[in-house]
């Protein structure tokens, strides 16, 4: 090849992402697996999703919204804000990467907990920018560390709350002690992607005074509680000169027609966000039980995953599973050789990765 490739963009390791059901299929000869692997909703989505998209498929040869305006309306009303400080996404993955791109100079720093959610690093880097990774301590985000990190070249830290892959949350003190720690030029992106199945009243929820801080950027999604990952959309809550600067960058039809109207519909149906953040409840508790039970160590969690010490590689055991039918997530390439990260799944679900688990553990 003569072409030269970016320095920075050398540099990105490519994202690796849960396999497809319909792939594992194949490819193990198996049918009717059980995928645990991507924190996904189990519980597919509302069934108002189905009619809101099929009753826009005969507009479907015009433009999207560049705006999508009755699902802005309902979110300013839900969150007490305006529809200028608000970015709509292709999925929160979009407003990731256009978070560095506007807010990067080549070289400019981005300050992140060590393993992270890929795509900080992989937006980063793609905006010329450096990340500074600072390992978690007790597998939760070291905010101190993080502080620590920041130089006169940081313009963005990220902080996930509930943390992927660990699970662990930020309690409100330690939000507010950390944001009076940093500097007033840096924006904090607080990542909400797993907020919906938080259970503690003491964790850190942006939204629940939004606004309050200019520096706050608050990103959320329709991928998990909501159940639309397929159709990629996530937002941005934000001070209205970061919103500004995101949505002067982005493509003007980031967000397609479908999954506007996905989401609004999703957003409308309350009782169905209830029933799966009770199932999913449900599914994190029997989980943890029969998997403590069987002697492994499952770490605490506020997200609808967890993280399970299963004391053997997590390699070997996740090959195994497959084998079984069953898709669970080594975190092996994270540094953590004996953990696996598992999704609650429906209560069939659940009991198939159990017997999995048990079987192939020889327990
Ligand atoms: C799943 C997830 C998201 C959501 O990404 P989308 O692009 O909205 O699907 C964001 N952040 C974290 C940490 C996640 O795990």
């Amino acid at each position: 090849m003569s072409f030269s490739v970016s320095e920075s963009v050398k540099a990105i390791k490519p994202y690796e992402a849960g396999k497809p059901l319909s792939e594992v299929e194949r490819e193990y000869g198996i049918t009717n697996a059980v995928k645990l692997a991507s924190n996904e909703n189990p519980f597919g989505c509302s069934p108002k999703v189905a009619d809101a998209v099929l009753s826009k498929l005969p507009d479907m040869n015009r433009y999207p919204e560049p705006i999508p305006f009755t699902l802005c309306q309902k979110l300013a009303e839900k969150y007490h804000v305006r529809m200028e400080n608000m970015v709509i996404g292709n999925g929160s993955d979009d407003i990731i990467a256009l978070l560095a791109h506007g807010f990067l100079n080549p070289g400019q720093e981005a300050v992140m907990p060590l393993p992270s959610f890929l795509m900080y690093e992989i937006s980063v880097k793609t905006a010329k920018g450096v990340p500074v990774m600072v390992p978690l301590k007790d597998f939760s985000t070291n905010l101190d560390g993080l502080v620590k990190a920041v130089t006169p070249e940081t313009k963005l830290v990220f902080v996930t709350n509930p943390f992927n892959p660990t699970g662990a949350v930020i309690t409100k003190d330690e939000f507010l002690r950390f944001a009076d720690k940093l500097p007033d030029n840096v924006l904090i992106i607080v990542d909400e992607a797993y907020i919906e199945f938080v259970r503690n009243d003491s964790v850190y929820n942006s939204l629940s005074v939004p606004l309050a801080d200019p520096r706050i950027v608050t990103l959320r999604t329709f991928s998990k509680a909501y159940g639309l990952a397929g159709f990629r959309i996530g937002y941005g809550i934000m001070d209205k000169a970061v919103a500004e600067i995101l949505n002067r960058i982005r493509q003007p039809f980031n967000v397609n027609t479908l999954a506007q109207v996905a989401a609004q519909a999703a957003l409308e149906d309350t009782d169905f966000l209830s029933k799966t953040i009770s199932g999913t409840h449900q599914g994190i508790d029997f989980l943890t039980q029969k998997f403590t039970e069987a002697g492994f160590e499952v770490m605490p969690t506020q997200a609808n995953f967890f993280m399970v010490d299963v004391k053997t590689s997590s390699r070997d055991l996740c090959e195994k599973l497959l084998r079984k039918g069953v898709v669970v997530r080594s975190l092996a390439s994270y540094g953590y050789d004996t953990f696996l990260r598992i999704n609650a799944g429906t209560d069939q679900e659940n009991q198939t990765c159990v017997d999995a688990l048990l079987s192939v553990a020889g327990k």
